[in-house]
């Protein structure tokens, strides 16, 4: 088949080098000059273990299955990460009830090694935690995801696919058998393709929306929920990811660590209703109180605004989160096209298990 895939964030790259390595002729349009300039460039990092969602939901089987799968594919590609695991910390007595039950839930969705801990071994591992128990996951780590975006790239190119930069798609009508596509930006002009893989992040729903005939009610909506983050100005204390008990949207202020072993904090939630990229600096007061609970040495001022992230949710504040969604012909009525919407964390580490299952359904 001819492919279209909208969108070179790290999804439509892994579902665009999937479709190659099947033998599909494939084509990625990025209305960006560049891989990776929208939520994958601005994100933590983190491979995840899988522990948190509800077992059975999309997010839990692809960041699994996704994982495993890519630590061998940065093994086989180098492309650096480090296995250098991490701890969900309780600080009190309700905390622990709670991470004995993402224990549960981790060990239910086949997450390898977790194992519980009390505060003194977790104080053993890091001199300057506070905790009172903490659940310890060795399967999680970091990576360089532009590095693995660059590994997709080449592999797809390596398969005779290519990437339209600066080549919105517009709209996109099914005239049978094929899908008629308009293009805008450098490209502009209409296309037909056998089928169409709408991977387009933050513009999924307008793209959808945009589609001739396209269902309405299969639109779900786009919440936006920013994640900030602070930089550490001073020499790392941890050497493991450490989490506090996640909260209403995200996981909570958690210490990251990039590849050469540097801390940053982050994300938190702030729900916005615009695309904005501005880390106000007066959240840092927050971030203090936050990180103080499982950290109590941070020194004053040592917190400097960094980047941020927007998460495209599928739900608001107080709300269930939602799963992946992941429509099909048998969801919409067209064929030959996949939508991929609400695509949050962990769609990262779930990218070529995600893949895997984009390209088997637009086999129909
Ligand atoms: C704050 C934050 C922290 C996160 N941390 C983690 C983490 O630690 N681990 C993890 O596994 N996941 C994490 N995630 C999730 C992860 O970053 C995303 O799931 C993933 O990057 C989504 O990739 P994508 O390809 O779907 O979207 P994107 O990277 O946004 O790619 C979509 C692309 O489509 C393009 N586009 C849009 N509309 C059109 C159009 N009409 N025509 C052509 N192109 C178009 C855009 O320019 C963009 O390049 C985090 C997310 C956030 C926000």
């Amino acid at each position: 088949m001819q492919v279209l895939v909208v969108g070179a964030g790290v999804v439509g790259l892994a579902v665009a080098r999937t479709a190659a390595l099947r033998g599909h002729e494939v084509v990625v349009a990025e209305a960006t000059g560049g891989i990776g300039n929208g939520v994958s460039s601005r994100n933590s990092e983190v491979i995840h273990a899988g522990i948190y969602y509800p077992t059975g939901s999309l997010r839990a089987r692809h960041s699994t299955r996704g994982r495993r799968m890519l630590y061998q594919f940065c093994a086989s590609h180098g492309v650096a990460h480090n296995k250098c695991g991490k701890l969900i910390v309780a600080t009190n007595a309700e905390e622990l009830a709670r991470v004995e039950t993402l224990m549960v839930q981790g060990e239910t969705n086949g997450v390898e090694g977790l194992e519980l801990i009390g505060g003194n071994v977790a104080r053993a591992l890091e001199t300057e935690l506070f905790c009172i128990g903490a659940l310890a996951s060795p399967e999680s780590g970091v990576l360089d995801s532009h590095g693995y975006m660059l590994a997709l790239w080449g592999e797809l190119e390596d398969r005779g696919g290519a990437i339209a930069f600066e080549t919105p798609v517009e709209r996109m009508s099914f005239v049978p058998p094929q899908w008629q596509v308009q293009f805008g930006g450098r490209d502009a002009g209409t296309l037909t393709f056998d089928a169409v893989v709408n991977s387009a992040g933050l513009g999924a729903q307008a793209l959808a929306r945009r589609i001739e005939g396209y269902p309405a009610d299969m639109v779900p909506p786009l919440v936006l929920a920013k994640g900030n983050y602070f930089g550490f100005a001073g020499k790392p204390v941890f050497s493991r990811l450490i989490y506090p008990t996640p909260v209403d949207g995200g996981l909570g202020v958690h210490v990251t660590l990039d590849l050469a072993g540097r801390m940053r904090f982050g994300p938190d939630v702030e729900w916005i209703d615009r695309e904005s990229y501005t880390v106000d600096p007066r959240r840092a007061d927050s971030f203090y109180d936050r990180i103080r609970a499982y950290w109590p040495g941070i020194p004053a001022g040592s917190l400097v605004p960094d980047y941020c992230g927007i998460r495209p949710k599928l739900t608001g504040p107080g709300e269930k989160a939602a799963d992946f969604m992941i429509t099909g012909e048998a969801a919409h009525g067209m064929p030959r096209l996949v939508n991929l919407f609400g695509i949050e964390s962990p769609g990262l580490t779930s990218s070529l298990s995600l893949a895997e299952e984009v390209v088997d359904r637009l086999a129909g």
